[in-house]
């Protein structure tokens, strides 16, 4: 099963939360207009030559939305239907993100139009190293860095920051160019698992509150690439049974709980989640309105819609993805009284741990998978925290209160600045 994705809709979604949430918070007509839209767009075209002898011409975009906390922070996704639209509203989700948990970085994102898991090792290498030669005016540890996202990982990453240094000529970059490294290029322990950690942290935040028993809990999740299959296996210890999974190709259900452990070594050797003989097949769709517990979308946007917003069962939706809830599903599960851990929140802890990178870089220093899983742990857990006080302040949900703290914060950034009166 594979849900088209609206990208026209998934800025439209960025763009009204914003407005929904500017006009609450009283935000003057220019603080507005400043920032529903992005400082800057930039549209490439990269040509490289793969292994079949032939050249493909590819397209490739980096928004950089707002820099007033900071440099531009935000991954790279490399999908074949990603375009500016897309780009752009992912951008002004990670101002909202780096502005929420608190690190001193901009919002900013890029994309590569091409289906990741289709190519070759090597021709993706060939790709991500064109890419960085011809996006090297516009990344920078004063200006955007970049991280993996949905197609790229830590291997892509190691080739950036191998391209980069190459280009001037030195071993290391100077500063941090790219962050989602291998340990060994100045990478940092825990950023592989940081988003799915941040998730399951979250999650388990929110069923203490709700008084769901984690031990036990029944949890569906779709998406079992970084962030899903880390939240699974974290998820997993600690006692909750992770009763169905879905990848771009379907989904697997177990009642009695599925062995992650398995089914991780069974995508590692290329498998397909629906084909794991530890489960029966179930549909991505049927996925989503589960009984369960805690559904946990950790794939791609607008995942929980208007059409089936009513018919989910879960009681918590712990928000992996970006933008997997539209903005009419989630006033649905609102007045449903589901609580909707929101994605700037939940999935905040991969740019949080990618912070931490970048000031060992910046300092020369190494920090250990104890101090990097600890600082996380505290960073996170304040946060919702602060998130929950807000809502009940306000009575509001916790979207609406997690992009009320952000967009305050980002709209104080940029007066003290003196960009604004
Ligand atoms: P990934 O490429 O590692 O994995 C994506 C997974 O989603 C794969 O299992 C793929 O098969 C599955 N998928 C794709 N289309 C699907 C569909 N229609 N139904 C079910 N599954 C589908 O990507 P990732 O890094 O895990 O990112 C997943 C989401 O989390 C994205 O929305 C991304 O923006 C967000 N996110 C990622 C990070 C990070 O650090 N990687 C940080 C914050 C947010």
């Amino acid at each position: 099963m594979v849900v088209d994705v609206t990208k026209e809709s998934m800025l439209e979604s960025a763009i009204r939360n914003f407005d929904q949430t500017a006009e609450q918070c009283g935000l003057s007509d220019q603080v507005i207009e400043r920032l529903r839209t992005p400082r800057e767009k930039i549209e490439l075209t990269i040509n490289p030559l793969l292994s079949d002898g032939k050249t493909r011409s590819i397209n490739a975009y980096i928004v950089h939305h707002n820099r007033a906390l900071g440099p531009a922070k935000g991954g790279i996704r490399m999908t074949s239907w990603v375009d500016l639209s897309e780009v752009t509203a992912l951008a002004m989700e990670m101002t909202w993100k780096t502005a929420l948990i608190g690190v001193p970085f901009g919002g900013g994102k890029s994309g590569i139009r091409i289906d990741a898991p289709r190519l070759s090792p090597q021709d993706k290498e060939v790709i991500v190293r064109q890419f960085a030669r011809t996006a090297i005016h516009h990344l920078g540890p004063e200006r955007y860095v970049p991280a993996p996202d949905m197609g790229t990982d830590e291997a892509d990453m190691g080739h950036i920051r191998d391209t980069i240094s190459s280009c001037s000529g030195h071993s290391i970059t100077r500063g941090c160019y790219v962050t989602g490294k291998p340990v060994l290029l100045g990478g940092i322990p825990g950023r592989r698992e940081a988003t799915g950690r941040g998730v399951t942290l979250t999650t388990v935040k929110a069923a203490r509150q709700l008084g769901i028993d984690i031990h036990n809990a029944r949890v569906a999740v779709q998406g079992f690439g970084n962030v899903g299959s880390v939240a699974c296996s974290l998820l997993a210890q600690e006692g909750a049974r992770i009763v169905a999974v879905s990848d771009c190709h379907g989904g697997c259900l177990n009642t009695q709980g599925l062995d992650i452990k398995r089914l991780a070594a069974h995508v590692e050797q290329g498998g397909r989640v629906p084909d794991f003989e530890g489960g029966e097949p179930v549909s991505g769709a049927d996925l989503i309105t589960l009984d369960c517990d805690i559904l946990v979308p950790a794939a791609i946007a607008n995942q929980i819609t208007a059409e089936n917003a009513d018919r989910i069962q879960a009681r918590i939706v712990a928000e992996g993805a970006n933008g997997p809830t539209t903005p009419e599903a989630d006033a649905i599960l609102d007045d449903r009284g589901v609580c909707v851990v929101p994605d700037i929140l939940c999935n905040a802890g991969g740019v949080f741990v990618s912070y931490l990178e970048y000031v060992q870089e910046t300092q020369r220093d190494q920090m250990t998978l104890e101090s990097v899983n600890q600082r996380l742990k505290d960073r996170i857990e304040t946060c919702y925290d602060t998130v929950y006080e807000e809502s009940q302040s306000f009575g509001v949900s916790m979207r609406s209160a997690s992009l009320r703290l952000a967009i305050s914060r980002v709209a104080k950034a940029m007066q003290n600045r003196g960009l604004l009166p």
